[in-house]
């Protein structure tokens, strides 16, 4: 008889299904109109209701599936009981079908660690630029980001009240990604993307000394590498703390798997394992091709200004 999958498929393929759970949820919040929004540092880190119920449902949904797995999401909520209408039991049979690269097969539930991005992009949510926003769903193994899930809820909904909304992007090492369509950016222009919302002196004394042709301000870490991958931009550059694990980890496998690069701005690569400080404080490069040009341009006032 036929193996039971691997353990990394089957947590992915429900990740994946969960993911799809959060952004209808994501979705009615906005609808309902009221929002909840909760200043967490400041305000330019806000909590809404959607992040709040997204991590419950995504949390409770693989912590009952997956009983041995260390869930981190990023925000701090009081433990108890959640509603069973937040609980997501399915799974992307498509997903499961796929074999796990040799390398993963043996994995064990006490192996992985999954960091939760409930709402990526919660300012751009609240200010109704929505399709900044996504769900990621971030899955490491030995330290490293090795699958990812990102849901982009409000996918094509410039394109009309008709349009098909939402999309789930997802990869693994080694196996690649899916659910999008791989793009070069432009050749010979050098397009960076950066925050909208948490910029400050060194994010833009980093940017003019790329001498870009052209920069992209928009929200969240998913929003950004989605840019890189779809060939919309060609650098991701943000020299600030600011941004954490669960905002990486997800983006990161997806890059990966096809191919691209992120690392702090001095070029390390980040961790992932449950014991790692949250916190990216040497902030965030990321490219799909050509790190190693806008890495070397990075000044070195710069990079001795962010601590990791
Ligand atoms: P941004 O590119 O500004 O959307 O930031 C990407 C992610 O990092 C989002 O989840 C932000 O909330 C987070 N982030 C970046 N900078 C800060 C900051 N200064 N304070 C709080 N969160 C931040
Ligand atoms: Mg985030
Ligand atoms: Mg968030």
């Amino acid at each position: 008889s036929m193996a039971s999958p691997a353990l990394l498929m089957r947590v992915v393929a429900s990740a994946y299904s969960v993911a799809e759970k959060a952004a209808t949820i994501v979705r009615n919040v906005m609808s309902a109109g009221d929002l909840g929004i909760v200043e967490k540092a400041g305000p330019n880190d806000l909590q809404t209701k959607a992040d709040r119920l997204v991590q419950m449902s995504i949390c409770a949904s693989l912590a009952r599936k997956f009983p041995k797995v260390t869930i981190i999401g990023e925000e701090e909520l009081p433990t108890g009981d959640v509603t069973e209408d937040l609980i997501e039991d399915g799974h992307c049979e498509e997903i499961l079908k796929k074999p796990c690269p040799a390398q993963y097969t043996g994995i064990k539930e006490e192996e992985l660690v999954i960091w939760v991005d409930p709402l990526d992009g919660t300012k751009e949510y609240t200010e109704g630029l929505l399709d900044h926003v996504t769900v990621l769903i971030g899955i490491a193994y030995g330290g490293k980001a090795i699958a990812g899930v990102i849901n982009q809820p409000y996918y094509n909904y410039e394109a009309g009240a008709n349009a098909v909304l939402g999309r789930t992007i997802w990869g693994v090492l080694g196996m690649g990604a899916f659910g999008f369509q791989l793009t070069e950016a432009p050749a010979g222009k050098h397009i960076v993307v950066t925050t909208r919302s948490h910029s400050n002196a060194l994010v833009n004394e980093c940017i003019t000394a790329l001498n870009p042709d052209h920069v992209i301000r928009v929200g969240g870490a998913g929003n950004k590498v989605i840019q890189l991958i779809e060939g919309k931009a060609s650098a991701y550059v943000f020299a600030s703390p600011g941004c954490k694990k669960w905002d990486t980890c997800a983006p990161e496998a997806i890059l990966h798997a096809v191919g691209g690069k992120i690392t702090d701005i001095r070029g390390n690569s980040f961790q992932y394992n449950k014991e790692v400080k949250h916190m990216n404080s040497a902030g965030v490069l990321a490219t799909l091709r050509n790190y190693d040009y806008y890495a070397s341009r990075i000044p070195n006032t710069v990079k001795e200004s962010l601590v990791p």
